[in-house]
């Protein structure tokens, strides 16, 4: 057993000063990392404040300059980041390096798209207003609070910092206490490259989250459960400080009739099981139509088999990185057998410890805990539906709302449409948070609010509208020099501006 200095700290009945991230692979340390109080994460905040007026005095072109070198030095130590991720999470070198590639692509268009997205535009004044030129444009909030899961150490929270970061914001940034390395590695790469405190990192457990959100920032963007996320509002309702919420998943997956049964089952699979299912866009449900359950389900249970999570290095699964979740696992796949459900692959067995294998639920009911909740491992419930009705309507059931996919080589586009949820890949899985054009969020219990593409930028902005007169106005309606005569003429052009198609009465 390793004794950590918060085991030290504990003996000693001190608060402690600090913590360790530990391997999950090996539970040994990796690293140990300062518990910032609410007084120092104030004085982070203080330090963001002045560097923010620097950082969003530059120019769109200023500030592009400094995040492309940014995210050239990151590329470059692509696999020393890698490695903090794999320390941290356990997850696979490979994992690792995906997601860490796919947050530098969202640096690189975040910071390249800035300009055109944010600068001052001209918009149409409208007849009434005729004599107004009407401009818009986006300004930075000031500082930013990041609040980061443990999953996607990089590219989730970066889907925040790099667009807050490119819309010329400070961001403060508290990393998962399982993930704290990626955080300050982050923060000390670009201070490499940008010498004020334009991005900091604050470290520690759940508490000094709670204190960013009580610091006086200008904005929280939180990323996590949806339970953390209420309190991360209800702290931020205090003083009213806007937050931006990206919660938990419960992701469906439909195969119609027509889909390519192979690549549904390979998608299906890898959308479940990747990171070891921990993906708040996993796929966790599936709903195939009874023509092709058969045929899909072997497909899906001959790839399942043939997939675990071993210690090995080359193991295309890792561990489950936070000890807690095991047991979510473990009661979702009790209370599915429990009420009727059965493992095509995996079940009760699967849970060892931190390792879980694949595990495949079918005849499960509707309303079970496997159906209903974040699962968070790398597990899925199969059922069987009538038709693309009955698929629609279940995906649509849930309280959560965040990714979707379909696989259909003909309706699914038709399908897409008619989910209502923040994004939906169809006969590809999770291909919606690699564009970064795309806006990725959800609605209902997965959260509100938007990180990546044009509403990313603008999410860390607040839009400000110029209204400038070119002309004197033609009727003075907002003068006491209005007379009764001036508002005969406004009643008259409203009727020829809008009075027309409606045959009712006056
Ligand atoms: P948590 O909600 O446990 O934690 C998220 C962050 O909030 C951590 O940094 C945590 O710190 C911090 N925190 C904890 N308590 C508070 C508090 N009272 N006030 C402020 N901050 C606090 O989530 P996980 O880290 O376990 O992440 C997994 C969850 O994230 C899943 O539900 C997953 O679906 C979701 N997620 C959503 C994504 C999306 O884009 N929609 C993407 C990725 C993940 P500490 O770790 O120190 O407790």
């Amino acid at each position: 057993m390793t004794i950590t200095d918060k085991d030290l700290d504990q003996a000693a009945g001190r608060r402690p000063a600090t913590f360790d991230s530990l391997n999950p692979r090996t539970g040994d340390v990796v690293d140990t990392h300062p518990i910032h109080d609410e007084q120092e994460v104030r004085a982070a905040v203080a330090r963001a404040r002045e560097a923010a007026a620097w950082w969003g005095g530059l120019s769109f072109d200023e500030r592009k300059s400094r995040l492309s070198t940014w995210k050239a030095v990151v590329t470059r130590r692509l696999a020393q980041l890698a490695e903090v991720v794999h320390q941290e999470t356990g997850k696979p070198h490979g994992d690792a390096l995906l997601e860490s590639a796919l947050a530098i692509d969202h640096l690189a268009w975040a910071a390249g798209h800035a300009e055109k997205v944010l600068k001052r535009r001209k918009v149409p004044s409208g007849l009434l207003m005729a004599n107004q030129r009407a401009t818009v444009e986006y300004q930075p909030l000031g500082v930013v609070g990041v609040i980061g899961p443990w999953n996607y150490p990089v590219f989730t929270p970066m889907g925040s910092i790099a667009y807050a970061l490119a819309a010329g914001n400070a961001v403060v940034f508290k990393p998962s206490e399982y993930t704290p390395g990626v955080g300050v590695w982050l923060a000390r790469t670009f201070n490499e490259v940008v010498d004020q405190p334009v991005l900091q990192v604050v470290t520690g457990l759940g508490e000094t989250g709670a204190a960013l959100c009580r610091a006086g920032v200008d904005k929280v963007a939180f990323t996590g459960s949806t339970d953390t996320g209420k309190k991360v509002m209800a702290a931020c309702a205090e003083t009213l400080t806007p937050v931006l919420i990206e919660a938990g998943g419960k992701d469906a997956l439909i195969v119609a009739d027509d889909a390519d049964l192979d690549a549904a089952a390979d998608g299906a699979l890898w959308g479940a099981c990747a990171n070891a299912g921990q993906t708040c866009a996993g796929v966790e449900r599936v709903y195939v139509h009874e023509r092709v359950y058969d045929d899909f389900m072997t497909r899906l249970v001959a790839r399942a088999r043939d997939l675990h999570a071993t210690a090995d290095p080359e193991s295309q699964i890792g561990p489950i990185t936070m000890p807690g979740q095991v047991d979510v696992i473990r009661r979702h796949i009790d209370d599915a057998l429990a009420r009727g459900g059965t493992a095509v692959v995996g079940g009760r067995e699967a849970v060892a410890g931190q390792w879980v294998q694949p595990t495949i639920l079918v005849d499960v009911p509707e309303d079970s805990a496997a159906v209903t909740e974040e699962t968070f491992g790398p597990t899925m419930t199969v059922a069987k539906v009538k038709d693309l009705d009955e698929a629609v309507a279940r995906t649509n059931s849930s309280r959560y709302a965040l990714g979707s996919t379909v696989y259909s080589r003909g309706h699914g586009m038709e399908v897409a449409e008619r989910l209502r949820v923040g994004m939906t890949a169809i006969n590809g899985v999770i291909s919606f948070a690699g564009v970064p054009s795309l806006p990725f969020g959800g609605i209902g219990d997965s959260g509100f609010g938007r990180i990546h593409g044009p509403d990313g930028l603008k999410e860390f902005c607040y839009a400000h509208a110029i209204a400038r007169q070119r002309m004197k106005p033609m009727l003075p309606l907002t003068s006491f020099r209005r007379t009764e005569k001036h508002e005969q003429q406004m009643g008259k052009l409203m009727t020829m501006l809008h009075g027309r198609g409606s045959t009712l009465p006056r």
